[in-house]
Formats: structure tokens, C-alpha cells, sequence
């Protein structure tokens, strides 16, 4: 999402863990754990290492860190604790790259499966007609991004920062500037391999096992666990313009990201964000110099950010088209921000940003970020209170804002939506340093944060959470709505004990 990361220094992080509680009975739970048949191993040590997440709000310790080399480890591991069934409490907890907000990857006295060890399945890029790339579950988008480039190919729809896992996103989303062309990450993927709650390894795709292949996509790792997945590629550009234009009034912003994400002819990459005031580090020249945007005198400004991918043989022609579509454009006359990057270093932008504000402290910091997605019909006034007043006079800062359009998406996946045909993705990223109890802390920001939901609810804005946070069922089945019932009845089917995912508080463990 990320105009600017805060990036958590992991590893000096780890050491200084204190997670919150392990279970009592841990060592009875071990042992037979360690009698299990497995080309990966066990680590009963190191628990800590996944006892945090980006979100550095929550840090539960698990009874075991399981490092699988094969799909069978995984497998093998879910069957045992499955066949516990009602004998045990036991629960198990696929771990990608540990960048929740809110311990939805951790697991409290039970067992986290560090994705990353997975060796199966290597990257496989197949070239031609219908070129895709299978990878393990357990794959970083970024280096996904570095192996097909070499092929000239790229997947199609992306999230901003991309040191993400496939099966984290996966769970989600994935949404980022593409979505209103290819719909998110979700919506780009051919066929899955997933181990179910009940430890089978099962095949998935739109034709075989449809159930459970639309169920685990943005199912919150509540179905199954991604061990493999086959994404659609195209071919790859080697140059990106990249433009940003900024805006005084939030009605023509809008009116113009509605009208490119329209348009046939239109940008690759649209996106937007809310300023309360220009950086002085703002590059004319260079947006990947751009600094965290500072308040001025209490101004909103509203960035259309928009991107063409080219080849260099297309220069011109590209100049062209954008000299064109930016000049039906109703932005603020001279704001215009442009550079021609290559392809990689736009879509890793996050990291390179990131990469230069490395030496700041930000394990003594936490991430209460909030991102709804809110119907077009709401936005304006879903604006007007929460610009105009709710966050006047905040430093809340970066707030992305973009619409797209769902008609194209697989609809019967389990991530949920507004119901209308477009929506705006609303992300408020702010971060807040745990040793402040002023108006940059932690508490402030989550009042803010409910004043914002609770507007939404009580103006009946029709707004839903995207990586949503609950901590009650109810709260769950009045997100799900009238797709509860389909969510809850895959469940049954594919983890009828609840082993899955627990630190998303949906499910119980359960006989
Ligand atoms: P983890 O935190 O490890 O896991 C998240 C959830 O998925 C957990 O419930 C876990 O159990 C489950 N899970 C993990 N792996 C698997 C698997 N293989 N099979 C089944 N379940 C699994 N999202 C966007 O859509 N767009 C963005 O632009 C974007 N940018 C982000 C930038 C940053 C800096 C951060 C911190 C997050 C961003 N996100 C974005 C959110 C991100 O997509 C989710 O938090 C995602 O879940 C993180 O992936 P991960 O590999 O770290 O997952």
C-alpha cells in the first residue's frame, strides 16, 4: 500500500521479543511432535522468531516453529494434530513473511509453519500462448517479480510492497494499482495446491475442486494452507512513466480516477493519495525521492498517481498518449510530477523508499493501520467526515485512496465487498510509536480509527474492512454478511476441528 514503510528491523527484534503466553502443557504437546516423520524438522527453541508481525501490537509465543521441506511435512503435521481431534487444543498456523497487523500469522501455544522454509515447489515459469508461473505458497512476490522479468514476463496484478508472501496475499487480496484492470492478486490465479485442515493435499482450480479453490482465496487461511500456486503472467514492459498530478478538491480528484479506470486506452497503474500538505522533499524530477508528505496549514491536497509501462522503442508514442489523456484531466495546472523508471524499480518503489529511512528505530514502533473499501456512492461523504473532520488537525499520514471496478472479478471467492460495481479502497497506514501517549500514540490513533467505523456504520456508508480485524464471531458474521453462511458451511467441510489460522478470531478449536 505503502507511499512511505515503516520497515520493522526484524532481526534485532527478535531477541527482544516478550511474547505474551506459551501453553502450560507444552511439553507433553512436544513430544510426540518430535516422533512425527518429516524431511523438515521441528524447533521448539527459536519460538520467538514468530512471535511477532509487522502490525507490533500483538507477539503470542507457539509451542513449535515447524520448518517443512515438503508438502508431506505439512500434511503430516495436520493430520497428527487432527487426529487429536477433541483431545487436544492444538492448532496450526501457516506464517508467510509475518507482515500482519494484528497476530493473524501467530499462533498462542500451538504450532506456526514457517512458509518460507517450503523447498517444494520450485519456480517454474512456462512461456507461449498462456504463460504462468507455478511457485510454493511460501514465495516472496519480489523474487517472483526478479524470475520472470529474465523470461520477459511479469505477473499481472500486484500489491505496493512485495517482500509479501503468495499464500498471505492470497489469503487477502492483493489489490494495489492493477486491480481495476486484472481485479487483485486473487483474481489472477490459475489453479492452487492446498493442504486442508484435515491434512489432504488437494488440487484446485475453477474447474476441479471449485469449492475449495474460491473458498481459500481471501479466506484468510481459514480453508486450507497454500502449498502451491499457478499465476497468470503477461508479457513484461521494460520502462515505466510515472506521473503524479496533484488536486484541491476531492470531487473532480475522483471524478478523474473514475473516469481512467474507465477508459479502454487508459494508465496501467492508478492510484491516489490524500496530503495534508506538500514534503519539501517532493522531486519534481524523481517521485521515488518522495518523502513522507508534511501538514501545512492544516491544506488537503489529493495525488492522482498513475503509471505507463513502455518500451524504449515506444517513447514517443508514449509521450504522446499521456501528454493526451493527462490533458483531460482537471489537476491543479503545473503540478505535474513525471519520471521514466524501469520496470522493476516501480513496482519495488516501497522498498527503495524504505531502503532509505533503514536507520530509523522502527521496532519501537506499531502499526494500527485501518483500510476499508467504500462504495462509490458513499465516497464523498465518507470524505467530507472523515477529511473535514475527523482527522482535521491529525497527522494522519499516508492515507491511500483509489477506486476500481469489481465487475470483472471472480465473485464467489471469500473476500468481501461492498456490493456496488465500484469501490474505493480507503487505506489510513498511520504508525505510532510505542513510547508516545500523545496524539501520535497508539490509543489516539485506534480512537480514530473506531471514530471512523463507527461513522461509517452509523451513516450506513455500506463500508467493509479489507484485512479486516474482529475479535468476536459476531463481529465476523456481520462483516461476512449473506456470504456467512457459504464461509462458515467451507469451513465445516475443510476444517471441520477449526485447526486453522486461529490468530484471525473467527473460529473456535473444536471437536
Ligand atoms: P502473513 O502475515 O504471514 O499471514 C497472513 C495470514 O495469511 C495469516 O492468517 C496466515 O495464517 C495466512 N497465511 C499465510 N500464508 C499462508 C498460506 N500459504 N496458506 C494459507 N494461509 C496463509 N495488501 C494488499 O492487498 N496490497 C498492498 O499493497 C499491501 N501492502 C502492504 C505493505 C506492507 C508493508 C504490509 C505490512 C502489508 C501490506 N499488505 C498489502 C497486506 C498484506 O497483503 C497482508 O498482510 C498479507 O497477509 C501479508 O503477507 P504475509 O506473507 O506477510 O502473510
Amino acid at each position: 500500500f505503502v507511499v512511505l514503510l515503516l520497515n520493522i528491523n526484524l532481526c534485532s527484534y527478535f531477541s527482544h521479543a516478550s511474547p505474551d503466553s506459551a501453553n502450560s502443557s507444552s511439553h507433553d504437546l512436544a513430544s510426540p511432535l518430535k516422533g512425527l516423520k518429516l524431511n523438515g524438522s521441528f524447533d521448539f527453541s527459536n519460538t520467538s522468531v514468530v512471535a511477532y508481525d509487522f502490525g507490533n501490537r500483538f507477539h503470542f509465543l507457539p509451542l513449535a516453529v515447524l520448518l517443512p521441506k515438503t508438502v508431506s511435512d505439512i500434511s503430516t503435521t495436520i493430520k497428527y494434530v487432527f487426529d487429536l481431534a477433541n483431545n487436544s487444543e492444538l492448532t496450526v498456523t501457516a506464517r508467510g513473511h509475518g507482515h500482519s497487523l494484528q497476530g493473524q500469522s501467530q499462533n498462542n501455544g500451538g504450532i506456526v509453519i514457517s512458509m518460507e522454509s517450503l523447498e517444494e515447489q520450485k519456480m517454474y515459469i512456462q512461456t507461449g500462448d498462456l504463460p504462468y508461473v507455478d511457485v510454493s505458497g511460501g514465495e516472496l512476490w519480489i523474487n517472483i517479480l526478479h524470475e520472470t522479468v529474465k523470461q520477459g514476463l511479469t505477473p499481472k496484478s500486484w500489491t505496493d510492497y512485495l517482500y509479501l508472501s503468495v499464500g498471505g496475499t492470497l489469503s487477502n487480496a492483493g489489490i494495489s494499482g492493477q486491480a481495476f484492470r486484472y481485479g487483485p492478486q486473487i483474481n489472477n490465479v490459475y489453479q492452487l495446491e492446498v493442504v486442508t485442515g484435515k491434512g489432504d493435499i488437494v488440487n484446485c482450480s475453477e474447474k476441479e475442486n471449485a469449492d475449495l479453490f474460491y473458498g481459500v482465496l481471501g479466506g484468510l487461511g481459514q480453508l486450507g494452507i497454500i502449498t502451491k500456486a499457478r499465476i497468470s503472467l503477461e508479457p513484461a514492459p521494460k520502462l515505466v512513466k510515472w506521473i503524479r498530478v496533484l488536486y484541491s478538491n476531492f470531487k473532480l480528484f475522483t471524478k478523474d480516477q473514475e473516469q481512467l479506470i474507465s477508459l479502454n486506452n487508459t494508465f496501467d497503474y492508478i492510484q491516489g493519495f490524500v496530503m495534508t500538505g506538500l514534503s519539501s522533499n517532493f522531486s519534481r524530477k524523481n517521485p521515488l525521492q518522495a518523502g513522507p508528505p508534511s501538514r501545512s496549514e492544516g491544506k488537503i491536497l489529493y495525488c492522482l498517481e498513475v503509471a505507463k509501462y513502455f518500451n524504449p522503442e515506444d517513447t514517443n508514442t508514449t509521450n504522446q498518449f499521456t501528454e493526451n489523456i493527462l490533458s483531460s484531466l482537471n489537476y491543479i495546472p503545473h503540478t505535474i510530477f513525471q519520471t521514466d523508471v524501469p520496470y522493476v524499480d516501480f513496482l519495488d518503489r516501497v522498498h527503495l523508499s524504505d531502503l532509505k529511512l533503514k536507520e530509523k528505530d522502527l521496532a519501537n514502533v506499531t502499526q494500527p493501520w485501518l483500510i476499508v473499501l467504500v462504495p462509490k456512492s458513499s465516497i464523498q461523504s465518507f470524505a467530507k467526515e472523515v477529511f473535514g473532520n475527523i482527522l482535521a488537525n491529525t497527522s494522519y499520514n499516508p492515507i491511500l485512496i483509489y477506486p476500481f471496478n469489481q465487475s470483472s472479478w471472480k465473485h464467489n471467492t471469500s473476500m468481501v465487498t461492498p456490493a456496488e460495481d465500484i469501490i474505493y479502497l480507503a487505506a489510513f497506514l498511520t504508525s505510532a510509536p510505542s513510547s508516545s501517549s500523545g496524539p501520535d500514540g497508539l490509543d489516539n490513533i485506534l480512537t480514530i480509527n473506531k471514530r471512523i467505523l463507527d461513522f461509517c456504520e452509523t451513516a450506513k456508508l455500506g463500508v467493509k474492512q479489507y484485512l479486516p480485524f474482529y475479535e468476536t464471531q459476531g463481529e465476523w458474521r456481520a462483516h461476512f454478511g449473506d456470504r456467512w453462511e457459504v464461509f462458515a458451511q467451507r469451513k465445516s467441510t475443510f476444517d471441520p476441528l477449526s485447526i486453522l489460522a486461529p490468530g484471525q478470531r473467527i473460529f473456535s478449536r473444536g471437536p
